[in-house]
């Protein structure tokens, strides 16, 4: 293995992942549901195989899909674009943000992006020879300290990379966080991509696409994606919307990353993003309950959980407990309370205080919950 990817190992995901399924235990380490979303569109996905979407789409993606995705962002943030010049499907927002960062970066270029840092961006960026550059969100609010995010920028920045509803720590950038970006990336000729995952996992405050603000949708790379919307993780349907040139640059890397993916569920998630909101606020509303349930059996347990405003998942510190470290944490966690979950510190470059936060995720059923949080009263 390369010299640069070194460090990167097994992600934190699977690692967690085969640890609770060799000890029994309940998953809410890696963030997927344990229910199916809409059944309508699930109906769909098995029509599309049956009707015969299973050789490769276009590359770009299938028409009807492109064009639900232009008609979504105009319905739910009244944004425009193109669905033939503006709209790329991906194999995930995955794909997406790996193909953005090694279309638009040059060896040595700087990524800035907000700590915690969601696990791939820092693959992305080392596979591209950048070099991330974080900005730290403190707990237990998570606020984004401007003036930190622009002592950051140097000459050779390249690129802003913002998440929010951000994964992990369930925090929304507030309006004046926004703005602030936004003139910080006009001054200083940056692009931003934009992960929106969590785009319909906003419980508190509003998602707005920073695409939307003056000036911005010209440096935009927007990226979002079907799995957390619709509760279909492994289905792996994302998309990015930007400018004609930057969605040809994305898609030069794209097309020899996959080329292209998941044909028929391209069909079903064009389907999808039809379904009228309420559909959709179901979902945010079946997570918005696990999220005050799980709060609850962490309270329970003796943590205080920060504030969590979005996502899928809660964060706590474990110190409260006595711990010196959320990785000891997390590997006593399946022993005392048959429990998985992820150290938050993995998150971090230099993790400081976070070094004792821990990562749950509650997109779960309620009688999953409800048995983890049994489990977890152990610890009080
Ligand atoms: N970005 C964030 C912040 C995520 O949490 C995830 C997945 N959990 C992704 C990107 C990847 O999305 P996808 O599964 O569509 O590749
Ligand atoms: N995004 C999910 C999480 O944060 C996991 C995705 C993955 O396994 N790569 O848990």
């Amino acid at each position: 293995l390369v010299e640069r990817m070194r460090a990167f190992g097994t992600t934190i995901f699977a690692e967690m992942s085969a640890l609770a399924v060799e000890t029994g235990s309940i998953n809410l380490g890696q963030g997927f549901p344990d229910t199916d979303g809409p059944v309508e569109v699930l109906d769909a996905a098995v029509r599309a195989i049956r009707e015969g979407h299973n050789q490769y789409p276009p590359g770009r993606g299938v028409p009807d899909l492109r064009q639900a995705i232009a008609d979504h962002q105009r319905a739910y943030y009244d944004l425009d674009y193109d669905p033939d010049r503006e709209v790329l499907v991906t194999a995930g927002a995955t794909e997406a943000i790996t193909a953005a960062i090694l279309a638009l970066c040059e060896p040595g270029d700087e990524v800035i992006a907000f700590e915690p840092t969601y696990d791939s961006y820092a693959a992305s960026i080392a596979m591209a020879h950048a070099v991330l550059k974080p900005v730290r969100l403190d707990g237990p609010d998570f606020d984004l300290d401007l003036d930190r995010l622009r002592a950051a920028v140097t000459d050779r920045t390249r690129i802003l990379l913002i998440n929010s509803p951000h994964n992990p720590t369930g925090r929304v950038l507030t309006e004046t966080e926004l703005s602030g970006i936004a003139e910080l990336a006009i001054e200083r000729d940056l692009i931003v991509i934009t992960d929106e995952v969590y785009e319909h996992l906003a419980f508190e405050g509003v998602h707005r696409p920073l695409a939307t603000f003056d000036g911005m949708r010209e440096r935009t790379v927007q990226i979002s994606s079907a799995g957390k919307t619709l509760s279909v993780t492994g289905w792996k349907i994302g998309w990015v919307c930007s400018t004609p040139e930057l969605i040809t640059a994305v898609t030069t890397t794209k097309q020899f990353l996959t080329y292209v993916s998941g044909g028929p569920f391209q069909y079903a998630v064009a389907e999808a993003l039809r379904l009228p909101p309420e559909r959709i606020a179901e979902v945010t509303e079946r997570l918005r309950s696990g999220r005050d349930q799980l709060r609850e059996g962490l309270t329970a347990a003796g943590l205080t959980p920060f504030r969590c405003q979005g996502s899928y998942f809660l964060t706590v510190d474990v110190a409260e407990l006595g711990y010196a470290d959320g990785v000891d944490f997390c590997r006593d966690l399946p022993k005392k309370a048959g429990v998985v979950a992820v150290p938050s510190r993995v998150f971090y470059l230099d993790p400081g205080p976070a070094m004792t936060y821990v990562r749950f995720a509650f997109c779960k059923r309620p009688e999953l919950l409800a048995e983890a949080s049994n489990r977890l009263a152990a610890l009080a």
